[in-house]
């Protein structure tokens, strides 16, 4: 391990990014951010009705955001459907892919340039530093990383490279990520399910990657900069994202923004206890649409599941909206049992 060297930019500076900061929203707004690197299930659709019904609920508005950060996994064919499973299960938005909005682009693929300019700002502050450690130890920055695949804590290894190291380092043409000095940052916040909340950054990840060696900018970096911009006022998400929140409320903060209030709802589970199989068909939407199942039944079982209705019947979430609160919501995970459907009526 080498000593710090005075080349090292300086540490991280809690004050914001200036410039960069939308006015705060009005209106309530919350947001689907759908991943199109598969077909939603029941999973999805649970998040997206919950979300749906808290904005709506409110008389806020609700926003589509589609998260094809990463090239390789995302498919155009997939953001399709979502689309039209979100439409099928009576979940409109507002904003969003293909609608338009004041706030756009709503695809992440078409926001490459907002998130180097932000990133470029950070590293003006000396936020940021390159990181050249190799490609597996930064694998899946792009995607949520959902409970069970976290990146580990990093060491800091690059943090402590000297000037001359980093630049012969470049010299032999190692590309460079970019990783975002976290410090000590202690992160506490109000979740809208869970209670308060405190989060260690130093314990739970380190300073973390806000763009891959490859240009990719990663989730953290991507999902802040796009709530920020879409002047989202609450998110909705399941509880496997919990941990990345204290990530995003620390970017919030250095880019200017207010950050969300977060709400982070139980997971849809097996009855074996984990997440749900892809390869179930009966949670599949494309499956279940097949089969003729309607959209009541999907929606009204999610919202029994909820605590919303008192025993498993049809129902469409605009009867939903009403009164809605997370309130019943189960606090730990909600098991779909194989025969979910049997008893709805
Ligand atoms: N796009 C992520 C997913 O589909 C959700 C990210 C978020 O809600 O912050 O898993």
């Amino acid at each position: 391990m080498s000593p710090a060297s005075p080349d090292d930019p300086p540490p991280a500076a809690p004050e914001a990014v200036p410039g960069e900061a939308p006015s705060p929203a009005t209106t309530p707004r919350g947001r689907f951010a759908p991943s199109p690197s598969g077909r939603m299930h029941l999973g999805n659709a649970w998040t997206a009705l919950l979300a749906w019904l808290s904005a709506r609920s409110k008389g806020g508005a609700v926003v589509l955001r589609m998260e094809d950060l990463d090239p390789e996994r995302s498919k155009e064919h997939f953001a399709a459907l979502i689309l039209e499973d979100l439409a099928w299960l009576g979940l409109d938005w507002d904003e969003g892919p293909g609608k338009g909005g004041p706030f756009g682009p709503y695809r992440q693929s078409e926001r490459r340039a907002v998130y180097r300019q932000r990133l470029e700002a950070l590293t003006a502050r000396g936020l940021t530093y390159p990181c050249f450690c190799t490609r597996a130890e930064l694998r899946g920055v792009t995607q949520a990383p959902h409970a069970g695949d976290a990146e580990p804590v990093y060491a800091g290894t690059c943090l402590r490279l000297t000037g001359a190291r980093r630049a012969a380092k470049r010299e032999l043409g190692r590309g460079a990520a970019l990783r975002l000095r976290a410090g000590e940052a202690r992160i506490a916040f109000e979740d809208l399910v869970l209670g308060p909340q405190m989060q260690d950054l130093a314990a739970q990840c380190g300073d973390f990657v806000v763009r891959r060696s490859d240009g990719v900018h990663a989730y953290q970096l991507a999902v802040s900069v796009d709530d920020m911009d879409h002047r989202v006022t609450e998110v909705v998400r399941g509880a496997d994202l919990l941990d990345s929140t204290g990530r995003q409320i620390l970017l919030h903060g250095l880019l200017g923004g207010t950050p969300p209030a977060y709400a982070h709802v139980p997971l849809l589970v097996d009855p074996d206890g984990r997440r749900l199989s892809k390869r179930r068909g009966d949670t599949d939407l494309g499956e279940l649409r097949a089969r003729g199942v309607p959209p009541e039944t999907v929606t009204g079982w999610l919202a029994w599941r909820a605590g919303l209705l008192d025993r498993p019947r049809k129902a469409s979430p605009r009867e939903l909206a009403d009164g809605f609160s997370f309130r019943p919501l189960p606090t730990g995970p909600v098991v779909v049992p194989e025969n979910w459907m049997e008893d709805m009526t």
